[in-house]
């Protein structure tokens, strides 16, 4: 199946509001640009040099996902044109953002990575640090980040009944993150969800966000 087929499948099986992320790290500019072709507009990538390479020779109107793990000395490179950045999984790094985002002159869009798997190499805050860190002076100090919601990822594995819970404790977090601290906020409303192995199950737990990568292009 093409890529413009597969997208089309893809979407008959989102609901409306649910926002597909096409995930297109290690992969060609011209799989990027068919994928475009087709109307898709949301793009995803996992290292900042590689989502700053691509965005100069894509079309100016993509918008550009960052999904990895960051690294703090790299977010000056796409502060300028990036659109949410769904890895905060510090502090440290969102006070970094904050600096780069002022000296870009924008607000940077961000969502809270959660830990939620059993794996312990996935990152991510816990739920007693991400309380703390919205609770502190320091976190209500900074002015140009926008904080949209949170992202996980799942265990891997074929447990479907592990997945949907780990997805149901990243919902239930959001929502008692969005009455404890983000009431009055209309931006935060993202749950950043599901991949091309659990993206269904992750739909039916209240995801608004998925990050689409193998399904779309192929494998990696
Ligand atoms: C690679 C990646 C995806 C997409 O994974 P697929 O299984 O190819 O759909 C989604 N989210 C993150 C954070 C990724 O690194």
């Amino acid at each position: 199946m093409s890529i413009a087929q597969n997208l089309t499948r893809i979407k008959t099986q989102l609901p409306e509001g649910v926002k597909l992320v096409a995930v297109s790290k290690f992969k060609p500019v011209s799989d990027i640009q068919e994928a475009y072709n087709a109307g898709q507009r949301a793009f995803g990538e996992n290292r900042v040099q590689e989502l700053a390479d691509k965005q100069l020779q894509l079309p100016a109107d993509i918008e550009w996902h960052m999904i990895g793990h960051l690294q703090s000395n790299k977010i000056k490179y796409m502060a300028a044109f990036v659109h949410l950045i769904h890895g905060v999984d510090s502090f440290k790094l969102l006070q970094e953002i904050d600096k780069q985002a002022v000296k870009a002159g924008r607000t940077l869009n961000c969502l809270l990575q959660i830990h939620i798997a059993q794996e312990e190499t996935k990152f991510g805050f816990d739920k007693n640090e991400v309380t703390e860190m919205l609770n502190s002076d320091a976190f209500k100090a900074l002015t140009h980040v926008q904080i949209c919601g949170v992202m996980g990822m799942a265990t891997l594995t074929d447990d479907e009944s592990q997945v949907r819970g780990e997805f149901r404790t990243l919902k239930q977090l959001f929502d008692e993150l969005k009455t404890r601290f983000f009431a009055n906020s209309a931006a935060f409303k993202e749950i950043s969800m599901g991949m091309s192995g659990d993206y269904s199950i992750a739909v039916e737990e209240g995801s608004t966000i998925v990050r689409i990568g193998s399904s779309i292009f192929g494998s990696r």
